[in-house]
């Protein structure tokens, strides 16, 4: 019988994304509204790993399926670390994407080009019902730009300066963003552990 992996999200967006990365895998994957969990889990944890691990455990027990979550961010270094797991909320809640990329090119003001390097990190969590079964994480490294270029992506895709392409998250292919997110590396770095998985190892 095909496993069944659920995506623990509401975003079609991501799901289709995270299917493209999952297509050799041989498992019928289905998002939270496929399965009709309409709730979302309280990111309590302090990292992205906590995070991470808390929405694959919780949507696990409340689905009996094998669940794949992922939490991830932007961590600037010249702001030590931050937002971090605050990512999605920084500025306050009410703020739009455009308001909060603002804020962070505001707060960097003056910094030069050297100290603005900053990179998203995605972990990504498998757990069954009972328990954990894998953690990896991905990161892709840049710098904050000074100014927004670009109009793909979303969140702060266009003031983040990919440092091996030359070009905003924003700026770039979206096949090419797909490729080399932090968001990729993480689902790629899963992929073994993941296909012994489905496969029947949980050890
Ligand atoms: P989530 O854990 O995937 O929900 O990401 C948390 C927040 O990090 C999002 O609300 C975005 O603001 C930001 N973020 C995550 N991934 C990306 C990305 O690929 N580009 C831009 N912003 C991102």
């Amino acid at each position: 019988m095909t496993e069944t992996l659920l995506i623990a999200t509401h975003n079609r967006g991501k799901i289709e994304e995270i299917a493209d990365l999952l297509a050799d895998l041989e498992a019928d994957l289905l998002g939270l509204d496929d399965v009709g969990i309409a709730w979302d889990v309280e990111e309590t944890g302090v990292t992205f790993r906590e995070n991470a691990i808390l929405k694959a455990e919780s949507y696990a027990r409340a689905s009996g399926l094998l669940t794949l979550a992922d939490d991830s961010g932007l961590e600037v270094d010249a702001l030590g670390g931050q937002p971090g797991v605050h990512t999605a909320r920084f500025g306050g809640e009410g703020l739009n994407s455009r308001e909060r990329y603002q804020l962070l090119l505001d707060k960097l003001q003056g910094i030069p080009w050297p100290e603005r390097t900053a990179r998203f990190r995605c972990v990504v969590a498998v757990a069954g019902p009972e328990r954990v079964l894998a953690v990896q994480e991905g990161t892709v490294e840049g710098h904050i730009a000074r100014s927004p270029s670009g109009a793909g992506g979303f969140g702060y895709d266009p003031v983040f300066h990919v440092r091996d392409h030359e070009a905003t998250m924003a700026q770039l292919p979206a096949e090419t963003k797909n490729r080399i997110s932090h968001r990729a590396r993480a689902i790629l770095a899963l992929l073994p552990q993941l296909q012994a998985i489905v496969q029947g190892d949980r050890s």
